[in-house]
């Protein structure tokens, strides 16, 4: 079909997730196809993957190991339901995941998105301390700009004030704790001191609160939409800590962070924290298919396990659970893993990718550059020196990357924010062009956006 018309039908039968329509309609962007980090529109041309296509991708599009895999399990059955029923590379994964994960993590509940594992991850929490006759445990405790997908449970326990705001009638209440934040904090304190303070606040909250608390839920290491803030070294551990002491579940979202993202197979081992529910989707399958789990312990797993009369089934299910698909595809990328020892590519890279950055730090409105393995935002402000944003109806991180589409490369900005997460086998060579590229678009749209008149 000619490009035209097919521009004019996405606007007219198409509504975009987390797109604002009039925007789209301004801006359309129609994929075709896609090989190694790029991806092509209609019209044939080209852009470099910025974003591993909202944080999924992995070896680069179109993969022959994937493809191969998920051809393969296509000759035998796409699917069948795990109501019930195990199919066989649901169990060949979950053996897979166990081997990976944390060592005290021994079952795998599947699902088919972030929210959906994160969705679970909650019930699993609350219905766990039911079963245990600790029925008084139903709230959960989460941090400032925690972000954790968008179903009604995600978003409870969400705070991202922009997205999830006007649906606070909607949503359980969360106790929130301050995200300890070394650059955005209003007194510029070490970030120790920064870290010491947030615990010492957790746990006023936790000895006064414990026994109405059910779990605690954290983004590992880095939080992504809410803008790419990085914990101090030591913070997740001492969430881990407290929550041990009071009893109360930790979940920590892996979601974004899972699979050599941060240069460890998941960001939890950057400093040995054991979750009790952890959960992980995006890269599980290379970006390929909708597969997303949530790991747990063999101490929740046997709160639920009793007679059916007991009524501790957890009561929790999804038409495509264990879709066997997408688990071939996940079992052939954690193999290329393996193979390309993938995880030790990443640490490689993202020194390099410091490297290639270090420049951009001098820019008058880069902010702060903020830099988890190959998980990197650049945040954009007016004024360097006090720090003060831009004004928020500037939308300077939108029209960067707007202007970086339009110089050959693709990603979404988190609020004033620009996003790097380029796949994870993305070579020197194209680093380097996608840098360029954020450097040109950044230089020519804060030049513009700084001498705007406000009005
Ligand atoms: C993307 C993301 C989610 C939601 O995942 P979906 O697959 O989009 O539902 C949850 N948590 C984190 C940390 C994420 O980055």
């Amino acid at each position: 079909m000619e490009s035209q018309k097919l521009v004019e039908k996405s606007s007219q039968y198409l509504w975009l997730p987390f797109t604002q329509m009039k925007d789209y309609d301004e801006n359309p962007l129609i994929i075709e196809s896609g090989e190694g980090v790029r991806l092509r529109d209609i019209d044939g041309n080209e852009y470099l993957d910025g974003y591993s296509s909202l944080w999924l991708n992995v070896h680069g599009h179109r993969k022959e190991e994937i493809n191969i895999a998920i051809k393969q399990q296509l000759d035998k059955i796409a699917h069948s339901t795990l109501l019930g029923a195990a199919n066989v590379p649901s169990i060949l994964l979950a053996e897979k995941l166990i081997d990976l994960a944390p060592n005290n993590l021994k079952r795998v509940f599947y699902s088919d998105s972030g929210a959906t594992s994160v969705e679970i991850a909650i019930k699993m929490a609350y219905q766990y301390w039911q079963n245990k006759g600790r029925g008084k445990k139903q709230k959960f405790i989460t941090l400032q700009n925690a972000y954790h997908g968008d179903t009604v449970g995600a978003i409870s326990v969400g705070k991202v004030d922009i997205f999830h705001r006007v649906y606070k009638s909607l949503m359980f209440d969360s106790l929130v704790v301050p995200f300890p934040d070394p650059y955005h904090h209003p007194e510029s304190l070490d970030p120790e001191t920064i870290r010491d303070r947030a615990l010492e606040e957790l746990e006023n909250l936790l000895k006064e609160h414990h026994e109405e608390i059910a779990g605690m839920t954290v983004e590992s290491i880095i939080q992504g939409a809410g803008g790419m803030n990085i914990m101090p070294k030591g913070y997740l551990k001492g969430i881990e800590k407290l929550c041990r002491k009071y009893e109360v579940l930790l979940i920590v979202d892996e979601v974004a962070t899972g699979f050599g993202r941060t240069g460890k197979m998941f960001a939890v081992e950057h400093e040995g924290v054991e979750p009790d529910i952890m959960t992980v989707a995006k890269g599980i399958t290379a970006g390929y298919l909708p597969i997303a789990a949530t790991l747990t312990t063999e101490e929740i797993y046997q709160a639920f396990y009793d007679d059916y009369t007991s009524l501790k089934t957890f009561f929790h299910g999804h038409s495509y659970t264990g879709n066997q698909l997408g688990c071939a595809a996940a079992l052939a990328n954690l193999e290329i893993f393996e193979k390309e020892q993938l995880v030790q590519q990443v640490q490689m890279k993202s020194k390099l990718i410091e490297t290639l950055l270090e420049p951009l730090s001098e820019h008058p409105h880069v902010g702060d550059i903020r830099q988890l393995g190959m998980i990197c935002g650049i945040e954009l402000v007016k004024d360097k020196e006090k720090k003060i944003p831009f004004e928020w109806s500037q939308r300077i991180g939108y029209w960067t990357t707007i202007k970086m589409r339009e110089l050959g490369m693709l990603t979404r900005p988190v609020g004033d924010t620009i996003v790097f997460m380029p796949p994870l086998v993305t070579s020197e060579k194209e680093l380097e062009e996608m840098v360029s590229i954020m450097k040109a678009a950044i230089e020519e749209m804060t030049n513009k956006a700084a001498s705007t008149v406000e009005v």
